[in-house]
């Protein structure tokens, strides 16, 4: 067997022992006689699995008590869409700030729900950076203020201002961010936010899952008129069980939630995450131009990395030679083009090293 460095950016690598312990219970699970994906929600056992899952994920994030936390199905992309349902009154205005492509998706989401204002946009600079926030044109009344934390695509991403945090101050205005591509990779405030949200197929585990982090008073809201199964309200009441949960991903994060405690919680993968992402910078920055990275260094991801090389051809030869050396997945999102290096928690430190090391090689016989 072959494991390669998986540059991915989602689905993403997971930890090898994580996929390992998987492995080996699959088909008994704790003594069981059958797998966890084969048994009820309802049983004790997959209630202790899922309630022990929660519990590790507000030790590792830092979720206070008066945030609901819910392991629903339907991705990011459906959360986008019931952020207004939820939060938003009939013609009530929500406010975006767009700093990618996943910004305006939340948008697309959301648009037949509420009155969406752009408060920033980031396109008409090519999405460099984040605009200024004293530039932000936000509504004093509107239902929230919406950023995405980490544009997995552009590579944009909210990063510490003045020695504050990462979270921009909007006001009283509810703050939402879509941090599909950055939870846990850091440590953060998390009552500066009203709703954090992730689908986990890029930092916290398998597709099929999204965790949505939500302040109680919020659930409140009366929003619009909704079926019950787009009801957070309600999915918050009854355990996110208000039908059959996705068992096994949610199973399967819960494993990768240990290991992240095991390894030492965000603090530990801030610094392992701080280090990759300035070592594929760095070689970047000092290859004289033959690789480039056009994002603004105080708005620079340390999750995903968009590059670029002189010309598509060299770009084509430099996914296939890398590919073969091990390196997988460093071809760009196509929207952008060029190479992306995707550098989640599980993404070891050596394999950031190897890509440099490829790196450096490549430009010698290239450059
Ligand atoms: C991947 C991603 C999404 C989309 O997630 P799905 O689970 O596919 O709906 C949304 N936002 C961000 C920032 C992402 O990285």
């Amino acid at each position: 067997m072959t494991r390669v460095f998986n540059f991915s950016a989602g689905p993403a690598t997971l930890p090898e022992s994580v996929l390992l312990q998987a492995q080996a219970e699959m088909l008994d699970w704790n003594g069981v006689g059958a797998s966890i994906v084969e048994i009820s929600h309802r049983s004790a056992d997959f209630i202790a699995v899922a309630a022990e899952a929660e519990a590790d994920l507000r030790t590792l994030i830092g979720i206070p008590e008066n945030y609901a936390v819910l392991f629903l199905s339907g991705g990011a992309t459906t959360q986008q869409a019931l952020l207004a349902l939820n939060f938003a009154a009939p013609g009530q205005t929500v406010d975006y700030v767009v700093t990618g492509h996943w910004g305006k998706t939340a948008i697309k989401q959301v648009a037949p729900y509420a009155k969406v204002n752009i408060a920033a946009d980031g396109e008409p600079e090519g999405f460099r950076s984040i605009p200024a926030r004293d530039g932000w044109k936000l509504t004093p009344d509107a239902a929230y203020v919406h950023i995405t934390a980490n544009e997995t695509i552009h590579g944009v991403e909210f990063r510490p201002v003045d020695g504050k945090g990462a979270a921009p101050d909007v006001g009283s205005v509810p703050l939402f961010a879509d941090f599909s591509s950055s939870i846990a990779s850091e440590p953060i405030d998390v009552s500066k936010y009203g709703v954090i949200y992730a689908g986990a197929q890029k930092n916290l585990g398998p597709v099929g899952v999204a965790v949505v982090i939500i302040r109680r008073d919020l659930l409140e809201r009366s929003g619009q008129p909704r079926a019950d199964i787009f009801d957070y309200r309600s999915h918050a009441a009854r355990d996110s069980m208000l039908n059959t949960p996705p068992t096994w991903n949610w199973y399967l994060a819960g494993l990768v939630f240990k290991w992240m405690l095991a390894q030492g919680g965000v603090a530990e993968f801030a610094r392992r995450n701080a280090l990759k992402s300035k070592l594929v910078y760095d070689a970047i920055d000092a290859s004289g131009g033959f690789y480039r990275n056009e994002v603004v260094p105080q708005a620079r991801s340390r999750m995903n990395i968009p590059y670029f090389l002189p010309d598509e051809t060299l770009t084509a030869r430099f996914v296939a030679e890398s590919k073969a050396a091990g390196l997988l997945a460093l071809k760009g999102h196509k929207a952008v083009g060029g190479l992306r290096a995707s550098l989640y928690n599980a993404l070891p430190v050596e394999a950031a090293q190897a890509l440099v090391g490829f790196m450096h090689d490549f430009q010698k016989r290239n450059g």
